[in-house]
């Protein structure tokens, strides 16, 4: 009987949105020691260059399991039959995800799959894209002089699932909860319209960033009841964040040294 190979733990790895020194130096030392690295397409292949470049190490296999050039998507059950395949054939693997693994990363699949294989899981936690975006907005998810609190929310329905309920939200929102919401461009127009029937001023400050943290960003800002003609006009598209709530108030952005909130260019 052959010795099964040493296991080490599979690393779930937070990219962050786009900027290569946004990553942890806890993400950059699993990435150097990989053997293996899945990667997606969100992530920027700058991040990951960046990062290898600068090791001594033998390069690692890269391994793409994202959506690329409007292919569909490797298949999720795919992707974690990979992961557990190489974990147990001895390899260091980590799985690079954009922003923060467990935001809407479908890291939780993942997770389960590999302990269900008996493989340990550690993840390094990313900075997630409506945190730069916000930012990138000259403001703060919870600048306590306009908000009680922050809600991430997908604006993209599960497959054959219902989506989220608008009319909660907007509720919360109501309250001073700022909402940051992921992949929300394609629906704008329903979910927008949605939170005004659920009773949200159409003066309520909206905004958007796209790429944020990118040499590409682009920020805008709007209100709720303009949000979706500027999205139009302005072709913002994925990847980008909306923002809605009262942090993005023009008192709260001119509080940062920011000229021009809606010109703003990359952190940093
Ligand atoms: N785990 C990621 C989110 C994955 S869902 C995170 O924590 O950031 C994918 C969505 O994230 C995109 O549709 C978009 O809404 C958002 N996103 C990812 N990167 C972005 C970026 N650089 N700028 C703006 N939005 C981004």
């Amino acid at each position: 009987m052959t010795a099964s190979p040493m296991l080490h733990p599979v690393h779930l790895v937070g990219a962050g949105p786009g900027d290569p020194e946004l990553l942890t130096l806890k993400a950059v030392r699993v990435l150097r020691q990989a053997t293996v690295i899945l990667i997606d397409d969100l992530v920027g292949e700058r991040v990951l260059e960046e990062v290898l470049d600068g090791s001594a190490l033998a390069r690692p296999r890269i391994v793409h399991v994202g959506k690329r050039g409007g292919c569909a998507s490797t298949p999720q059950a795919f992707i974690e039959k990979l992961l557990v395949r190489e974990a147990l054939a001895g390899e260091k693997v980590v799985r690079l995800k954009g922003g923060d693994p467990l935001v809407f990363g479908r890291a939780g699949e993942e997770i389960a799959a590999l302990r269900e294989a008996g493989v340990p899981v550690v993840v390094v936690n990313g900075i997630t894209a409506g945190l730069a975006a916000v930012n990138a907005l000259g403001t703060g998810w919870t600048d306590r002089r306009h908000a009680q609190g922050v809600m991430l929310v997908t604006g993209h329905a599960q497959p054959g699932a219902s989506g989220p309920d608008w009319a909660a939200i907007g509720a919360a929102a109501a309250t001073g909860i700022t909402l940051v919401i992921y992949m929300g461009v394609a629906q704008a127009p329903q979910l927008v319209a949605q939170l005004l029937a659920a009773g949200l001023p159409a003066e309520l400050p909206a905004g958007v960033v796209q790429h944020a943290s990118t040499d590409h960003q682009r920020c805008g800002l709007s209100t709720l009841g303009g949000l979706v003609e500027m999205l139009h006009s302005q072709q913002f598209g994925s990847p980008a964040v909306l923002v809605i709530g009262h942090v993005l108030d023009a008192a709260a952005l001119q509080a940062l040294p920011l000229a021009d909130p809606a010109t703003a260019l990359r952190t940093g």
